[in-house]
């Protein structure tokens, strides 16, 4: 027999074999986890499960799971016999983080090491696979990946590989190449004319140009529409504040149509200034950044229930003792004033890091900046949680630890309702009812 297996049935053994190959790697845990169990059920003991909704604990409670979702949560519920037991009765349980503004097939130093030059599509794919593991085990089971920055359709590849269970990884939607113009954001710059390179954004430069590469987003699998509505923080004029528009109020409107066409939200990139406002009155179900944000766009965004994302961190730099440039005090001092503003007027904040520019698996980074800039701990947890499923059109399955609901459950153990560092200390993650970690 042995003389009958060619090189090509040893290849195509090898094909065949390596989504369940790659399942190994990760699928130990899991089945550890539910080694015993002779029902469907699992039950999990808690210390405490955290409401993130009304910001209080439910101390002793256990939550009982039937295959990928929530039946019950309380203090005596009845646990079925042969139920899988999960022994967290020492920590702190809360739904499955989210965070709604992520870059996957981005790494830290892409500023140094241009990606469009120096990697190909493929590695930042493998890169992009990594990441979204670490993102997972660091408790955030859903992301809004916001752009796959010049790495064309990478994102909904990593997307469909974690629904199909080849690779483990959050939930996602994502938005493949974002929308931007010549000679503003999203453009390898200081090349000389005559080297055509790739760029990191779909540049379009009239309307024609934005509906024909809208369209060919949504053909290969975009879940949102990212429009970058203003430039970088290189293009603002740091005398007034002021972000480069990047499109006319008319281009802004038909991005939001076309997309409405389809069905797609948008996500627009917009710091501030008449662009970001256009935007919202256009209809954008999010604003990214958004530290020049004027009173009159924030009423706008409060009367039309318009997210918010802040992303603060990032626009510290990565260093944390590195000295701020007089651009980067400019920038996160009017981000801390908006941030101020806008949770006064009860513009919906959701949470989201922009991780990619970060390490990923940093994605609790921000929480502490935003207790720092006004909310309280629970505030900052629901806007990581049940406002991102509002955003993302999910809160009917996600957002909270109760039943009816899907098991995106994580363990920590202090309180985070007194302290929100407690968040960086992810000991426990189920996604969809299955043990990650
Ligand atoms: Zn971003």
């Amino acid at each position: 027999m042995y003389r009958r297996i060619t090189s090509a049935s040893l290849l195509f053994l090898a094909i065949a074999l390596l989504p369940a190959v790659s399942l190994l790697l990760w699928a130990p845990m899991a089945a550890e986890a539910q080694t015993g169990a002779s029902s469907e059920y699992t039950a999990i003991q808690t210390r405490a499960v955290v409401d993130v909704e009304r910001g209080t604990l439910l101390p002793g409670a256990t939550i009982l799971i039937r295959g990928n979702r929530i039946e019950a949560v309380g203090a005596d519920v009845g646990v079925p016999s042969g139920a899988r037991h999960i022994d967290l009765s020492d920590r702190y349980v809360l739904p499955g983080l989210m965070d709604a503004h992520t870059h996957i097939t981005l790494t830290p130093g892409y500023a140094e090491h241009n990606p469009i030059l120096y990697k190909s599509v493929p590695y930042r794919t493998v890169e992009a696979v990594a990441a979204v593991r670490e993102t997972l085990m660091a408790g955030f089971t859903t992301i809004r990946d916001l752009d796959s920055e010049g790495a064309d359709w990478a994102d909904v590849g990593v997307r469909d590989g974690v629904n199909n269970g080849i690779v483990p990884g959050p939930r996602m939607q994502v938005a493949t190449l974002a929308i931007s113009i010549t000679g503003g954001y999203m453009n390898n710059d200081g090349l000389a004319p005559q080297i055509d390179v790739p760029q990191f954004g779909a540049l379009a430069d009239s309307p024609a140009a934005i509906v024909e590469t809208l369209r060919r987003q949504v053909k290969y699998g975009a879940d949102w529409i990212k429009l970058y509505a203003t430039g970088t923080t290189k293009h603002i004029d740091l005398d007034n504040m002021a972000p480069l528009p990047q499109f006319t109020d008319d281009e802004i409107r038909l991005v939001v149509d076309e997309a409405a066409r389809f069905g797609k939200p948008v996500a627009a990139h917009a710091y501030g200034g008449h662009a970001a406002h256009v935007a919202v009155d256009a209809g954008v179900r999010s604003i990214e950044h958004g530290m020049m944000l004027g009173n009159e766009t924030l009423d706008l965004m409060a009367e039309r229930g318009t997210f918010w994302v802040p992303t603060i961190n990032v626009y510290f730099p990565l260093d944390a003792d590195a000295e701020l440039t007089e651009r980067q005090v400019a920038i996160t001092e009017s981000h801390r004033r908006v941030f101020g503003e806008a949770l006064r007027r009860g513009v919906r904040i959701a949470y989201g890091t922009d991780a990619g520019a970060l390490p990923h698996g940093d994605n609790a980074i921000d929480f502490a900046r935003m207790v720092e800039y006004g909310m309280t701990p629970a505030q900052a947890l629901r806007s990581a949680t049940l406002t991102v499923a509002e955003l993302m059109q999910l809160d009917e399955d996600l957002g909270t630890i109760e039943s009816g609901k899907l098991a995106d459950i994580i363990a920590v153990d202090a309180n985070p309702l007194d302290d929100i560092s407690a968040l960086w200390n992810v000991s426990f993650v189920m996604k969809d009812g299955v043990v990650y970690r």
